[in-house]
Order: structure tokens, then sequence, then C-alpha cells
């Protein structure tokens, strides 16, 4: 198989532009003759729901919350970017696009990223005429703030909730579809499996979680939209609900598979604080803003915070970045906490957190100011740690937070199955091996409203497409198919839970392929995480029944999936013998312990694909050209 990204010619600032042109339309009466099934509602799939409703297309829309504005896009706190300039510091649409691709550590297509920037300023004219209440300036302005991995402020938010109120507008469009009947909506409803009839799209067959019921949904094309997989981890600041089961369901059909290595440890999470801990908390980027990160300079200082004087602290990140400072990159941040605490220098009880500190921001700028900025963020602190953060410094440490592996898509976000669009967290998508703060509100938004609504119709109107309906034997295959799987975890009925299982899980995936990784270590995980998952086969105990709600075996279904596919993200980490973003092989770092990569051997995107259970994938590369941007070792020095 060869990989096609199917980037257009001519210059980089065109080609979006001259693809809209070159791609087939669907005229607009006959739109109305096409389904299309949309899997997710959080901002990419409640963007491309809403508008491919709007330009006249029937749309199916599932997910598994009872409402499509509970998705986890809702959790979304620091802000979205775009290349606005309002704040005339030297922002420009090349900027976003060069931060973008560095901050990425060259493992994104320069076309992609090049598109999401000039998109960036659409989406927050759209999002600001549906009436997101962002932030403003004195002058009436958007407000804007500044993330990592930038020298620039541009990012727009709505205080620490902006997900939420992005997530409300794109719901609200939604909605307006739903009444006015172009949208079918299906809440609680979880897809089992991807319908291929001659080797397309054409549906989705899906558990009705209240019910029981399997159901078989016919469509003309199918696009997921169905986030990351950052709990394989167990442990992360993703929504419990997020999964790969849908991504991997297509994956088993024929989907590749791409980057599945490449996983966003977040520098500033509350830390863990207990064996039976289920979730973590984020606190958002954005706060580095105005805190300071430091740890204490000697590591048997067992001071309380304010009883440390300056001179004994080491505000660690502005000394060995001074351009960038504490708003360097997540990977960086992140390698970087470690560090302090791996060598002894780490904060409170179990010693693995560094401090983020106001004490100077609030000073300078008094605390009415800062709790105007972060207000809800502080309170959320104080309710989960119980110390308030205006008065003593936060206490944080980096954990699991965002995937930028996915399934591999072309630049019409259209995956190597025919009929198959993948938008959002979903697909490996724009951010290469390390995306940057308030990135992925804007990748799920262009992808939904701004890409797919032009070049599905491509896609409709230069394929000829059979009438397909759910009594197809492609469908009646996988209903049966996922019935008999469901029957199976019920049929273990061994004695451990599945929650077990996963936490287990994300102990071997946390220890081996986490924040830094080795070869030995690598292998080490292969052979646990294939033990674990025959034990899983053997005793896994699944209470209950599947024709009712039975969230055991929901997550069931979903951990099985993340018993096969941590295998891929070891297989991919081993291939990838660099480091690069949040992959980080020891074996492969500069003399100051920074990321190195190896651009002559793996200046590429690793796609993988399925070649059955117990057979090792498939490999395929899409060389990644860099015309516009060179090649450079990142520095934020
Ligand atoms: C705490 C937190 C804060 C963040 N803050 C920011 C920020 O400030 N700025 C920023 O840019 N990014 C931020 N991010 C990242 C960003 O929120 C996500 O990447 C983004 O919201 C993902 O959107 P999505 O539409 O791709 O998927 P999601 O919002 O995850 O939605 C997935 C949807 O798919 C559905 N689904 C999944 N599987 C199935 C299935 N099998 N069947 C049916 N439905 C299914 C779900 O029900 C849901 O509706 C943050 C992430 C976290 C965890």
């Amino acid at each position: 198989m060869k990989l096609d990204g199917r980037t257009p010619g001519g210059p980089l600032a065109e080609k979006w532009d001259r693809h809209r042109f070159e791609l087939k339309l669907v005229n607009p009466a006959n739109k109305r003759k096409f389904d299309i099934i949309v899997v997710g509602t959080g901002l990419a799939g409640s963007s491309a729901s809403a508008t491919l409703a709007e330009l006249g297309y029937n749309v199916k829309t599932f997910c598994i919350q009872d409402s499509p504005r509970r998705a986890h896009s809702i959790a979304a706190q620091g802000g979205i970017n775009a290349a606005k300039n309002y704040p005339n510091d030297g922002d420009s649409i090349w900027r976003l696009f060069y931060d973008t691709v560095k901050g990425g550590d060259f493992r994104a297509r320069e076309a992609n990223v090049y598109r999401l920037a000039q998109i960036s300023n659409q989406i927050i004219d759209h999002c600001a005429a549906q009436g997101i209440p962002f932030a403003r300036d004195y002058g009436g302005l958007l407000a804007n703030r500044s993330f990592g991995g930038a020298q620039v402020s541009r990012t727009f938010y709505a205080r620490g909730q902006t997900g939420q109120q992005l997530l409300l507008g794109a719901y609200s469009a939604l909605i307006r579809q739903v009444a006015a009947g172009k949208v079918q909506m299906f809440p609680r409803r979880e897809m089992l499996d991807l319908v291929l009839v001659d080797e397309k799209a054409r549906g989705i067959v899906a558990r009705n979680m209240v019910t029981g019921e399997i159901e078989r949904h016919q469509a003309d094309a199918v696009v997921l939209c169905t986030g990351g997989y950052g709990n394989v981890f167990f442990l992360s600041t993703n929504a419990m609900g997020s999964n790969v089961s849908a991504a991997y369901r297509a994956y088993r059909h024929g989907a590749l598979f791409a980057n599945p290595c490449f996983t966003q440890i977040h520098p500033t999470c509350i830390p863990v604080h207990g064996t039976y801990q289920s979730k973590l908390t984020l606190m958002s980027e954005s706060l580095r803003n105005d805190g300071r990160v430091w740890v204490p300079k000697n590591p048997d200082d067992k001071r309380p915070p304010h009883q440390i004087p300056e001179s004994d602290r080491d505000y660690y990140l502005e000394r060995k970045y001074p351009s960038f400072g504490n708003l360097v990159p997540r990977d960086v941040a992140s390698r970087n906490a470690k560090e302090q605490c791996d060598a002894g220098k780490g904060v409170g009880e179990t010693a693995l957190a560094v401090y983020l500190d106001f004490a100077d921001a609030i000073q300078r700028d008094g605390k009415a100011t800062i709790e105007k900025k972060y207000g809800n963020l502080f309170q959320m602190y104080e309710k989960i740690s119980g110390e308030d953060p205006y008065q003593t410094p936060m206490m944080i440490y980096p954990a699991v937070h965002y995937t930028m592996g996915g399934l591999w898509v072309d630049y019409n976000l259209m995956s190597t199955i025919d009929g198959l669009f993948v938008l959002g967290e979903a697909n490996f998508s724009d951010h290469g091996a390390n995306r940057l703060g308030a990135s992925a509100l804007m990748q799920g938004l262009a992808d939904g409203y701004f890409i797919l609504p032009y070049t599905i119709g491509g896609y409709l109107a230069g394929t000829p497409l059979e009438d397909v309906s759910g009594e197809h034997p492609a469908f009646h295959d996988r209903a049966e198919a996922a019935a008999a799987r469901l029957k199976k975890l019920l049929a273990v009925n061994g004695s451990r839970t599945v929650d077990d299982f996963h936490r287990a899980l994300g102990m071997i995936m946390w220890d081996y392929c986490g924040m830094s990784r080795n070869n030995e270590g690598l292998e080490t995980a292969r052979g646990k995480i294939q033990q674990l998952r025959q034990e899983f086969w053997e005793d896994v105990l699944v209470p209950g029944n599947g024709a009712d709600f039975n969230q055991s075996l929901e997550r069931a279904g979903r951990v099985a999936d993340y018993l096969e596919f941590s295998e891929l993200m070891i297989i991919d980490a081993l291939a990838r013998q660099e480091s690069c973003g949040g992959h980080f092989n020891e074996a492969f770092q500069t003399e100051e312990n920074e990321a190195l990569r190896d651009d002559e051997n793996f200046c590429h995107v690793a796609a993988w694909e399925y070649r059955g259970r117990d057979t090792a994938p498939g490999f395929h590369k899409e060389p990644l050209a860099f015309e516009n941007v060179e090649l450079s070792q990142r520095s934020y020095k």
C-alpha cells in the first residue's frame, strides 16, 4: 500500500483555496439524497454534524453520553489559538504555522498545518458570531493570552471554560438541525463496529446503552469524531468515557493507525494522591502565563514553600529557557519536572510534584485580576487539594492528557478506508509529535466547521455508491460479531474487575511508555501486556447482562481494545529509534537532555496496518517533506 496524503500542488498559501476549487461539488438539491453518519459530539463531531446538516445532507449523529453536550470537549479549559494578531505583537498565519510545525518537532504535514493556521481566524469569527462569550479587553476587542511554545499572545478564551462555551455554541447549532429534522440524534449509543460494503465505509453497528439492543445504521459515508485514547494509561485528564474503541475497530477493518506512540503528557496536573484514584485533573496551561514553576534548590529542604527564600528556590524553567521561561511547550516542561523530581527535589508528600506559584502575579496585578482570569481553576484546585492557591503555591505534576496519534488521514481527512473520515483528536492530525496548547480546539473546529464540509462533498460527488440497507449481509455479520463479543465478555465470569485490569495496564504504560522510554523497558512492557491480555480473557468479571444498562460491560469492551491497542503503541515506540516531542527514547538525547531527532531515518509518519490478532502489524510510512520550514533542532532557550 502506498500512502498518498493527497497534498495539493502549488504554493503553500494557495493550496487550500486551489483544492477547494478542484474538489467536485454536490449540487444543493442532491445533498438531501445522501446520508452521513457522524460518531461523536465533541467539538469535532458537533461542528461537523451541524454544518453538514445546514448544507442539506441527512445526518445521523451518535454519542455515548445522555446528551451531546456532555462530550469530553466540554472539559477544555484554557483556550483556542488563532492568528488574529489582535495584540499587535507580531503574530501572523505564517508564525502560527511555524510555531505549530516546530512545536510538533517537525513530524506533521506542512500543508495541513498551514491550512489549520489559515482557518484559525475564520473559527474565531464564526464562534464570536454564535455568541461565544470570549474574554474581551478594555476596548471591546477579544482578549488574548499566551500558551506554551509561542512568544505571542494568540489564545482566545472564556475564563477557564473555553471548551464548554465553544461546545455550547456547536451544540446549539446541532440542536437547531435536530429541530429542523436534518440531524437524527442517537445519544447513549456506543459504536461497536464499522460496516464496509465493497471496501467502502457504509455504516456502523451500535449498542443502545440503555436497552442493550444492537442496532444497524446505514449511510453513504461515516465520520469518526470519537476523541483521543489517553485513558489507555488508566489515569489521565481525559473524561472517563474517552476511549479508542471506535478508532481501533476501524483499524481492524483496514484504516491505518498513525504514530500511536505519540502521547502528550501535560506538565500541570494535580498530582496523583492515592492508589484508588480513577481520574486526574488538569490545571490549565494558561496558568503558566502568571504562575512561576519552582522547586527548592536543595533536595533536603523540607520547609513549607513560604519559608523558602528566593535565594533557595530554583525557577528551573526560567533559568534553563530564558526566552520562553515558564511557557516552554508541554513535552519540555513535563520532562523538566520529572528531572527535578528524579533528582530528589520534588515537593509534597509523595515528592512527585513541583510548585506553580502565583505570589508574584498577585502582588503585581492584585488578587481580583488573577481571580478574574483563573477563578474557576483556583476553586477547582482548592476543592480537590484542600489548599488555597491564592495563599500557597499549587503543587503540580505531569499527567497523560492528549494523543497526537490517531487514524491516518489524507488532506481530505479521509482514512485509508474509502468513505471513512476522521476528525478531531481521533485522527493523527496536525500536531506532529507534540501538540501546542490551545491547538486541539482549533483543529477540531477547523475539521468540523470548515474542512470536512468541502472534502466529503468531493468524495460523494465522485464516488458511485449503490443503495445499501441494514439488511445487507455485511451488516448482519458485524452485528452478529459484536453481539458474540459481548457474550464472550460476560461468559468469562472470572474474579478480577475490569478496572483492576485497566489499572494494571495503565501502570505498565506509564512506567515503560510514558514520559521517557527505552528499548529494554518497551520490550518488557510488550511481554507484560500480552500476559495481562491473556489473564483478562481468562479471569475478568463482568457482572450483569447485555440486555440492560451495564457500565461494566461497556468498560470491558473498551479495556479489551486497549489491551490490544497498547501493544501497537509499544511496537510504534520501538520502531521509532529517535526522540521527538512527546516520544522521548532515553538513548536519543542531546547533551542537554533534549529530544534528539533523526531526520535522515525518521522524518515520516508511521502508519500501521492490522494483519490479525496474532500477527505483527504491517508498517507503512508517509515521508514528510519540509519545503517551507527548515528542519532544525528545537530550541526554546
Ligand atoms: C482537561 C482538558 C482540558 C483541555 N483544554 C484544552 C484547551 O484549553 N484548549 C485546547 O485546544 N484543547 C484542550 N484540551 C484538548 C481538547 O479538549 C480535546 O482534544 C478535544 O476537545 C477533543 O475533541 P473531539 O471532538 O475530537 O473529541 P471529544 O470531545 O473527546 O468527543 C468524543 C465524542 O465521541 C463519542 N464517542 C467516543 N467513542 C464512541 C463510540 N464508540 N460510540 C459512540 N460515540 C463515541 C463521545 O461520546 C463524544 O461525544 C483539553 C483536554 C482536557 C482533557
